[in-house]
């Protein structure tokens, strides 16, 4: 799944709200590419507390890290999303076609239909083994902030410039918690505003994952698993 490719959707960040991000825009048949600066996916409960358990994942009484993380690919396997890991977004602009190019250390692009920051609290490097936050490029991005997070209204999750939405640790709107549940839940709205944006404004249907158009797909993975 490695790679630099194109996509509907290009997420800054592969902590674990990006990861549930690619199932529920994958849910309505948007493509997701996510970039990291770390070298795997999991954010902050791989780089900072991989073995720690936490209690408040619902239907999870206890969960480490590498578990949650492990399960999210899994989860998001059928959808094929592509990684850039180990590689840093320095910014991101708007082209003549209303696409949005993100710009990659070095001098690769990508290019996207929608921009998601799902930035955390900053950019993970690893040194000798560690891994250390550093604000990263991500503090000079022209939107608009409270404190070090990116304002967003609490619908869409839409930052100041169009097109490009910001969901976890990186948003902030009243009443926000820092808590991969509140991340998950955003998730969730962020992909309808997205769906709406791509589709020009129209009404559209929600998806229960029960009887969705892609249940069957999601049914044959998990068959796969056992
Ligand atoms: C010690 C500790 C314990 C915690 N315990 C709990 C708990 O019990 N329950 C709970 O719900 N929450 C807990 N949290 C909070 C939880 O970890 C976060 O809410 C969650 O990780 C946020 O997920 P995220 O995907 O938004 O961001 P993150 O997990 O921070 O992931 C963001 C990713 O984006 C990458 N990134 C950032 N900028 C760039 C860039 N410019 N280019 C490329 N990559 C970039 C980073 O490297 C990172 O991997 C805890 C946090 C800490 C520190």
């Amino acid at each position: 799944m490695a790679g630099l490719a194109d996509a509907d959707v290009v997420l800054i960040g592969a902590g674990p709200v990006a990861l549930f991000s690619v199932f529920q825009l994958g849910l309505y048949g948007l493509t997701c590419h996510l970039v990291d600066s770390l070298d795997r996916a999991g954010g902050q409960c791989i780089a900072l507390y991989p073995d720690k358990p936490i209690h408040d994942v619902p239907g999870f009484p206890a969960i480490d890290g590498e578990e949650l993380t492990a399960r999210l690919m899994t989860q998001i396997a059928p959808f094929s999303p592509t990684f850039s890991f180990g590689r840093t977004v320095s910014g991101f602009a708007a082209e003549e076609d209303g696409r949005l190019r993100v710009l990659l250390d070095g001098a690769e692009s990508l290019s996207a239909r929608t921009v998601v920051l799902a930035t955390g609290l900053g950019a993970f490097h690893r040194e000798d083994g560690e891994a250390c936050l550093r604000p990263g490029p991500s503090r000079d991005w022209p939107l608009a902030r409270t404190g070090d997070a990116f304002r967003v209204g609490a619908e869409t999750f839409e930052t100041t410039t169009a097109g490009v939405f910001a969901i976890g640790d990186a948003c902030h709107y009243p009443g926000k918690l820092r808590l991969i549940l509140s991340g998950f839940h955003e998730a969730a709205l962020m992909t309808q505003a997205v769906r709406r944006r791509l589709a020009g404004g129209g009404r559209t249907t929600l998806e229960y994952t029960t009887s969705t158009r892609v249940a069957k797909k999601l049914r044959g993975a998990a068959a796969g698993e056992e």
